[in-house]
């Protein structure tokens, strides 16, 4: 399972790059799928990091994720549906 800027080549290294928008804590915004691990606050867009090499674009979270759909399973974001 990749994880990359949907714009650009720049893949999270599991850095707290990000803060969160509620309470401004760092975080890693690929650890909990968006959620901030201090409130619990969900990140549905994730900017890319400009000082690492990325790009500085804001995309929706879930476009980050490669291989997306078995991963939200694995999370639980989706519900397994009925064939
Ligand atoms: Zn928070
Ligand atoms: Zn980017």
């Amino acid at each position: 399972m990749k994880i990359c800027c949907p714009h650009c080549t720049y893949e999270p290294d599991g850095s707290r790059d990000w803060h969160c928008q509620a309470c401004s804590t760092e975080f890693d915004m690929f650890e909990h799928a968006g959620s901030c691990p201090a409130c619990g606050y969900t990140h549905v867009k994730t900017p890319c990091i400009a000082w690492r090499g990325g790009c500085d674009r804001i995309s929706p979270h879930l476009d980050w994720y490669a291989g997306m759909d078995e991963k939200l399973l694995m999370l639980g974001i989706v519900k397994d549906q009925e064939a």
